[in-house]
């Protein structure tokens, strides 16, 4: 062992460094920060590369598997209240969380003519709302990230549970613990993922038709 790494700033930038550094063995995280609650129900398929993070909060004041468990719909990482950081699905396997995307482009006013064109035309048409915004996750979906946001097929997601109150349109801020355990297992896992923090973490509401707070509130950074 080299003896400068052993004390002072050099120990601790080594022990930072090795915090983060994860192990995953059959598509689980193997940490004892981590504990294994797998949902076969949640797992649809392999996923061959992870391009982003997306994170979500759950509208309910305590973990509930149940509703993943009927309808296969959820993430691969629960927090709970208590920071406790549950993994329902294995890091291979891609899970239904994100929904139709919108069109990144679009939201950033970056597209080519003809782009904005093609989306016009489908926004613009008589179908009705519903059948738009499915047209248009087609049309995105065509295209590779970054130039469209993460799907389903490329991201990682992240539940951090907590209740959305109707009057408000706001989530729970999350306690403290979940705010230590996300920024622990995001870093850890973009770190793994070779993912930059800064640009390949979504919060769910920017990316997908959701409540507008929907991760808003939430610090993994
Ligand atoms: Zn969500």
């Amino acid at each position: 062992m080299n003896i400068t790494a052993t004390s002072g700033a050099g120990a601790m930038l080594a022990a930072a460094t090795a915090s983060n550094d994860i192990t995953i063995k059959d598509g689980f995280i193997a940490d004892p920060r981590v504990v294994d609650k797998r949902v076969v129900e949640l797992e649809h398929g392999a996923m061959t590369k992870v391009d982003a993070i997306v994170l979500h909060q759950t509208d309910s004041s305590t973990m509930n598997l149940d509703h993943a468990k009927a309808d296969g719909i959820g993430a691969h990482f629960y927090i709970e209240k208590d920071g406790t950081i549950y993994q329902t699905a294995r890091l291979d396997q891609s899970v239904y969380s994100v929904g139709k995307i919108r069109s990144r482009c679009d939201d950033a006013h970056t597209c080519s003519k003809d782009e904005k064109t093609a989306i016009d035309k489908i926004m613009q048409s008589k179908a009705s709302y519903g059948s738009k915004v499915k047209e248009l996750n087609t049309h995105e979906q065509a295209k590779a990230y970054p130039d469209r946001y993460p799907t389903n097929g490329d991201s990682i997601a992240i539940e951090v549970v907590g209740k959305f109150d109707v009057k408000t349109k706001l989530f729970e801020r999350p306690t403290a613990e979940q705010t230590e355990s996300l920024k622990w297992l995001t870093k850890a896992l973009a770190n793994h993922y070779h993912l930059d923090l800064q640009s390949d973490v979504f919060r769910h509401a920017d990316i997908s038709y959701k409540q507008a707070d929907e991760a808003k509130g939430l610090v993994f950074q």
